[in-house]
């Protein structure tokens, strides 16, 4: 191979280093794959592409583009309780370029690896650096994990901690300006303010399960989006200060805030180069949780999908929320919860299930080895309800990031 590779120089480098399964009949290399599925199981498909600028930062390490382009398709097979197989990779890359292309493979592949995910084909084209991976994994015949399952009652739990991506993005995106830039803006003015709000008069304090909801009130701030948007909005800006650090009110990173969440930053911004995908999870809950969607654009957003496609509402009590002790040192209470509802990038799973069956479910965490938290219950009552832990009730705003929402500006002109 030249200082140039090909196409198909790329291509022979993919095929080395993919690992081959019993089932996959053909894989790369003929102008189809052919992939056999088991007896008595159905096929579950999911693709996700990944925009440079948009969905990660440009400057971003090969390996976690490659780690983070599987880690977000198999968390959607998680969340519909599949077992990975096999995947397609389409890459766009701006240059054939070998050593970035190992380094790619290396976090792709061992992510793979770890699942016993073959790659069995792609597409290598030449444009805007561009990565779409295809998943392919098998539930037993009509037990997949569905969104709209969601019952009254329910119990809403999540796995894991929430909020770790969104911080992480934060410090990222801080320490490539000043303290002094930072410190008196705002890195996620769109997320909920929750906690600053005054209790309302009518609201007592830690109100038990079963609240009639008379007190409850719009949220007087409703923040556009979050999620995805995270990283559309700040690098719509890209040379500049990105616009969500230029914008809002004080920041929770101003004073020592900055300092401590220095010291955290590597904890954060690993749960945002190197999701990990609650596989095991999704596979134990088969059976047991009523409705599963994996927290990709934030917990608000996400489980506003799972309420609405169910025709239900929730209440979760921001107390609840699980917290990492990086994101509980790093932020203070404000921000903590603002990353934790409205930031993504967690890939979390979130779901419900029967109260009566939480010894189950946690049972099946435990298998799973996977930390999970109860952090509220399914309603008839539409929309999404936020208890404080003064017993205030906040209806949540719509959150999640539109990528054809015409208030925003392209996002990579590159
Ligand atoms: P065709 O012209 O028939 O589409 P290609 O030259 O695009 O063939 O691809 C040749 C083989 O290499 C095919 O089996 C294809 O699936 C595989 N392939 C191409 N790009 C990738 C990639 N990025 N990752 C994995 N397999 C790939
Ligand atoms: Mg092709």
């Amino acid at each position: 191979m030249g200082d140039k590779p090909s196409e198909f120089d790329l291509i022979a480098r993919i095929r080395t280093r993919a690992m081959l399964r019993e089932d996959v009949l053909l894989g790369i290399g003929d102008d189809a794959a052919i992939l056999r599925v088991p007896t008595g199981c159905d096929l579950v498909v999911s693709t996700d592409t990944l925009n440079a600028g948009v969905h990660f930062p440009h400057g971003t390490a090969p390996f976690d583009i490659g780690w983070k382009a599987l880690a977000v398709n198999l968390s959607d097979l998680a969340a519909m309780g599949a077992q990975p197989a096999w995947c397609t990779l389409n890459l766009t890359l701006p240059a054939a370029d070998a050593a970035w292309l190992d380094g790619f493979l290396d976090g792709f592949l061992e992510l793979a690896a770890a699942h016993r995910v073959a790659l069995v084909g792609g597409d290598t084209t030449r444009g805007p650096l561009s990565i779409t991976a295809t998943v392919f994994g098998f539930t037993p015949h009509d037990a997949a994990l569905h969104r709209d399952h969601a019952v009254v009652g329910d119990d809403v739990w999540v796995s894991g901690t929430l909020g770790d991506a969104a911080a992480g993005l934060a410090l990222w995106l801080a320490s490539n300006f000043s303290p002094s830039t930072v410190a008196p803006s705002d890195p996620y003015p769109f997320l909920p303010e929750i906690n600053k709000q005054t209790p309302s008069p009518a609201s007592g304090r830690r109100q038990g399960r079963g609240n009639d909801f008379s007190h409850t009130r719009p949220h007087p701030n409703p923040p556009p989006q979050a999620g995805e948007g995270v990283l559309a909005q700040s690098f719509a800006s890209s040379g500049r200060v990105p616009a969500i650090l230029t914008v809002g009110s004080p920041s929770p990173l101003a004073g020592e805030g900055l300092g401590r969440g220095r010291e955290n930053a590597s904890n954060l911004l690993a749960r945002l180069h190197r999701p990990t995908p609650r596989v095991a999870l999704g596979l134990a809950l088969r059976g047991i949780a009523h409705a599963c969607i994996d927290v990709s654009d934030g917990l608000l957003a996400d489980l506003g999908h799972i309420l609405d496609a169910s025709k239900v509402g929730a209440r979760i009590d921001t107390v609840a929320l699980p917290t990492s002790p990086a994101l509980s040192t790093a932020f203070d209470e404000t921000a903590r919860q603002r990353f934790q509802l409205g930031g993504g990038d967690d890939y979390e799973l979130c779901f419900t299930a029967l109260a009566d069956r939480a010894d189950d479910v946690l049972a099946a965490a435990r298998a799973a080895g996977v930390a999970i938290t109860r952090i509220g219950v399914v309603e008839a009552e539409h929309g999404l309800r936020l208890r404080q832990d003064d017993g205030t009730l906040f209806d949540a705003p719509t959150l999640g990031y539109r990528h054809f929402d015409s208030s925003r500006e392209p996002v990579d002109p590159a």
